[in-house]
C-alpha cells in the first residue's frame, strides 16, 4: 500500500500499515507543525510507545489590556474573524480547564525514525493517479505501479483533487497561513494558553507549553521574520506575567495550511467517496478531509479506513452518510 505525505498523520498510518510505501513532496523530514500539539487521549502514545506527560491546560482571553475568562460575542467573533476571515464559531469560547497530553518535542521525528528511511521516499512530489500507477514529478521524477491497490493520501484535498482530476471547487477551500515564534522559558513549567482577539496585533494565540513558549500569528511568511516586539511588551508578558529575563531566543516557523476554513460536509463527502470509488484512494488526517481535526481523531480514522478496504463501495457510502 502506498501513503501520501509523512506529516505526522502519513507516519501514523505508515506505523499501524507497516508493509506501506510513503511518498513525500519534500527533499527530507517535513516540520509540518510548530504550533501547539496536545492531545486529548493518550491512545497515540500508548500505540507508539512514545511517551507522554499529562496536563492540566487554564485558557484565558487578553484583549486591550485586561484578561477575561470567558468570551462574549465581540472577543469570539473578531477572533474567528483573525483566524479564519469569517465570523464562525470557534473554541475560544470553551475556557473551562482541561486535562490533557503532550508529546514530546521532537515527537514527528520519532515517527519518522520508527518508520525508517527505507520505507519513506522523499522528493516525490505526486502530481496525478490512476489505478495503475502514481506519478511523481520533483527532483526524482518518480513512478510507482500500484495495480488498483489501495493508496491512502494525508495531502490537502484540493492538491488530490487535481492530481486525480475528480472535480472540486478549490475557490470554496480558504486557508490561512500562520507564523510561529517558540522560545525557552527560565522556571516554568505550567500548561497555559491566552487568545489574542484584538485585531491591531496578528498575534491571535499564546501557550505556555511546560519551560516553552509557542506564539501564533495570522498571516503569509515573507521570508524575513520581522518579530513585533511592541506586540511582547503589549500583549505577551503583560497577558501571562512575564518579563524580558523570563525568555530566550525566538526561533521562527510558517505553515502553509494553518488554519482552515469549514467546507459543506457534502461537497468533502462527495470527493472522497469518489476518490474511493474511482480510484480505490482513502482520505486521511486535517487536511486531507479539510476538517479541524485533532490527531487523535486521525489516529481513529486508520482503523476506520482498515474496515472500509474490506467494504463494497455501498457499505463505504452508507458509512459516510451516516
Ligand atoms: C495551529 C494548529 C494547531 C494544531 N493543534 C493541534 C493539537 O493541539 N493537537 C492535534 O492533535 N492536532 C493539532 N493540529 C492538527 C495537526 O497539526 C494536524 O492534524 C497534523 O499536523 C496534520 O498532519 P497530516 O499528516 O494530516 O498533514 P500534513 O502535516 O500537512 O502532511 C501532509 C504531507 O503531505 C505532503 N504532500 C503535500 N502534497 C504532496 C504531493 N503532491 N505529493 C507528495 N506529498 C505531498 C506534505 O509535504 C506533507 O508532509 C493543529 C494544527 C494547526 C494548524
Amino acid at each position: 500500500m502506498y501513503i501520501l505525505g509523512s506529516g505526522m498523520g502519513g507516519c501514523l498510518a505508515a506505523i499501524l500499515n507497516p508493509n506501506s510505501l510513503v511518498l513525500e513532496a519534500s527533499e527530507g523530514p517535513p516540520t509540518n507543525h510548530n504550533a501547539v500539539l496536545r492531545f486529548r487521549t493518550d491512545a497515540i502514545s500508548k500505540a507508539t510507545g512514545i511517551p507522554f506527560k499529562k496536563v492540566h491546560v487554564n485558557k484565558a482571553i487578553y484583549y486591550r489590556g485586561e484578561l477575561m475568562d470567558h468570551a462574549t460575542p465581540l472577543t469570539a467573533n473578531l477572533y474567528s474573524k483573525k483566524v479564519t476571515g469569517k465570523i464562525l464559531q470557534r473554541s475560544i469560547w470553551s475556557l473551562d480547564p482541561v486535562e490533557r497530553y503532550v508529546a514530546p518535542p521532537d515527537f514527528h521525528n520519532r515517527l519518522l525514525d520508527m518508520i525508517g528511511p527505507r520505507r519513506i521516499r522523499y522528493g516525490e512530489v505526486v502530481e496525478s493517479i490512476d489505478l495503475a500507477s502514481i506519478q511523481c514529478t520533483g527532483d526524482r521524477k518518480g513512478y510507482a505501479r500500484r495495480n488498483a491497490e489501495p493508496v491512502i493520501s494525508t495531502i490537502p484535498m484540493p492538491v488530490l483533487s487535481k492530481a486525480t482530476g475528480i472535480a472540486l471547487d478549490s475557490s470554496l477551500f480558504g486557508r490561512m497561513p500562520i507564523i510561529t515564534a517558540r522560545c525557552h522559558v527560565h522556571n516554568c513549567d505550567v500548561n497555559q494558553t491566552i487568545y489574542f482577539p484584538d485585531p491591531e496585533t496578528k498575534l491571535y494565540r499564546a501557550t505556555l507549553t511546560g519551560g516553552e513558549l509557542i506564539l501564533e500569528y495570522s498571516g503569509e511568511f515573507t521570508g524575513n521574520y520581522d518579530f513585533d516586539i511592541v506586540d511582547l511588551h503589549e500583549n505577551i508578558i503583560p497577558s501571562l506575567g512575564l518579563d524580558n529575563a523570563d525568555i530566550g531566543a525566538m526561533t521562527f516557523g510558517s505553515q502553509k495550511y494553518g488554519k482552515i476554513a469549514p467546507v459543506d460536509p457534502a461537497t468533502r463527502k462527495a470527493f472522497m467517496f469518489e476518490a474511493t470509488r474511482q480510484l480505490n484512494i482513502f482520505s486521511l488526517g486535517r487536511f486531507a478531509v479539510w476538517r479541524n481535526i485533532l490527531l487523535d481523531d486521525v489516529y481513529n480514522d486508520v482503523f476506520v479506513i482498515r474496515q472500509m478496504i474490506e467494504q463494497s463501495h455501498y457499505d463505504i457510502k452508507k458509512g459516510m452518510m451516516s
